[in-house]
């Protein structure tokens, strides 16, 4: 299950269900300028200078309210879920809404189901939800959820999904802690997005996957394929542990085999050059960019090769002349390479066996230590685990969960996704522009149409399309198997 916002109001248990709707009128008028909104509920930025301004109002329910009646792409998010089967598919998926009745109260609904689009819609624009979290595809509709017994209903189907969080990344990344971020530590998000979605393709063959960013300090995965919503709980932990590296305990050897799984080598392969590029030096976490660094780093190169002089050797020439990070890092790999490669053997080789196998898999190890992808893995064990709805706004940042194109991720700045007072300003500026336009989508009107446009684009379209050529091959198939009789 999610965790509540963080938030000081009174919290209720997640499994409580509300079943009268909020108290809150949906009629609220609507100010002209809901940004400069006094509003009680409004939360204001407090942090970055690539971030909103100091202060500025960057989430309120007026502006929440604007956004849900004007932007949220109902339409999309219905047609992406339904994935063109059945009537009743889209009616069996849990919705759970977190709704904040009073500044006090924050309270979490969960087994929502709605029948149609229409019904999905005026739910969301009455409840005014701060979060939307998806849930499974049931047997039955969730909302009847009292009236049935455990062994009649039941999950039946789920999108594969990933949650990578920077909170995970505090014990390696030096510039910012908890849910605090900067464009230095967003780097870890790229670098596990880029082996994530690689082995999600090449090793499982998935198609229909979307990345996006979770509003504050971490990224969502959806794999959609039929084949991964599909999966037993028992199988998405097997997919999950495929990628799981024991990265938790820093004191614990990751014990790399020297013939390196091919998942691992192909990993390494992507995560080294960008390990050289944002970690290793003043500009990134610095971790070979002076004396007190490197020496922290050489620190933790197994025990017979400091004896052996290896981390003092290099720490004297370090000190001695001018080395850049990355050519440090030439060096101390080959320094290793010198003593573990097999030809030396002939020569008076310092170490031997095991030794000589956990000092070649060293310059490995503390790349992944430093890159590897960190998932939160229960996420993505269950079926019945809930996740945050793409699209949503998030309510401390007041940044819309936007996807992300795999292929430019080295460009995406968190600090660059739209705001909510921002898309209602330009929704304000456009209609001042070239008046009310009814026959341009409004989100064509914001920054969040390139958004839209490669969500529809690269994902639900070629997915909607591939759907409706298995629909004619079945029918196809159907028709010539009748034919036969
Ligand atoms: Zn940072």
């Amino acid at each position: 299950m999610p965790a509540l916002q963080e938030s000081n109001a009174q919290k209720r248990k997640p499994e409580e269900v509300m079943e009268k709707p909020p108290l809150r009128s949906s009629t609220a008028s609507i100010p002209i300028s809901p940004y400069e909104t006094s509003s009680s509920k409004a939360v204001t930025s407090s942090k970055s200078s690539s971030g909103p301004q100091q202060n500025a109002v960057v989430f309120s329910p007026e502006l929440l309210r604007i956004y849900y009646d004007r932007l949220f792409p109902y339409e999309a998010m219905y047609d992406w879920l339904s994935y063109g089967v059945e009537k009743d598919f889209f009616n069996r998926r849990e919705w759970s809404f977190t709704i904040q009745p009073t500044p006090e109260d924050e309270i979490y609904i969960r087994y929502q189901s709605f029948k149609d689009l229409e019904e999905f819609k005026s739910a969301v624009i009455k409840r005014q939800p701060n979060k939307i979290d998806i849930g499974a595809v049931f047997t039955h509709q969730p909302k009847d959820h009292n009236n049935l017994s455990k062994d009649v209903f039941h999950t039946e189907e789920r999108e594969l999904v990933f949650d990578i969080d920077l909170t995970d990344y505090d014990g390696v990344r030096t510039c910012c802690s908890g849910a605090n971020i900067c464009n230095k530590c967003w780097k870890y998000m790229n670098m596990a997005v880029k082996v994530m979605d690689e082995g999600l393709k090449t090793d499982f063959g998935f198609n229909n996957l979307v990345w996006f960013y979770s509003g504050r300090r971490g990224v969502h995965c959806w794999v959609c394929d039929e084949s991964a919503r599909t999966l037993s709980n028992d199988a998405r932990s097997a997919v999950a542990t495929y990628f799981e590296l024991p990265l938790e305990n820093e004191e614990k050897s990751l014990d790399l085999n020297t013939s390196l799984h091919p998942m691992l080598a192909r990993s390494f392969g992507v995560l080294e050059p960008m390990f050289l590029d944002h970690l290793v030096g003043e500009e990134g976490m610095g971790l070979l960019s002076n004396q007190e660094q490197w020496v922290k780093l050489l620190k933790t190169l197994p025990e017979e090769a400091r004896k052996a002089g290896i981390a003092a050797e290099l720490d004297k020439e370090w000190t001695k002349r001018d080395v850049s990070p990355a050519d440090k890092w030439k060096m101390l790999k080959s320094r290793i390479e010198k003593e573990t490669k097999k030809e030396g053997a002939k020569k008076q080789r310092k170490f031997k066996g095991d030794e000589s196998e956990r000092l070649e898999m060293w310059p490995i190890e503390t790349v992944f230590r430093h890159t590897y992808p960190r998932l939160d893995i229960n996420v993505s064990k269950m079926q019945n685990h809930l996740l945050k709805s793409p699209f949503c706004v998030h309510p401390k940042t007041g940044r819309v969960c936007i996807p992300i194109d795999v292929s430019k991720i080295d460009s995406f700045d968190p600090f660059n996704v739209p705001t909510l007072p921002q898309i209602v300003s330009e929704l304000e500026s456009y209609a001042k522009e070239n008046g009310e336009s009814k026959n341009v989508p409004d989100w064509q009107k914001t920054s969040l149409k390139g958004s839209m446009q490669f969500f529809l684009k690269t994902f639900l379209n070629p997915m909607k399309n591939e759907q409706r050529k298995r629909r004619m091959e079945e029918k196809a198939k159907e028709e010539a198997f009748t034919g036969d009789f």
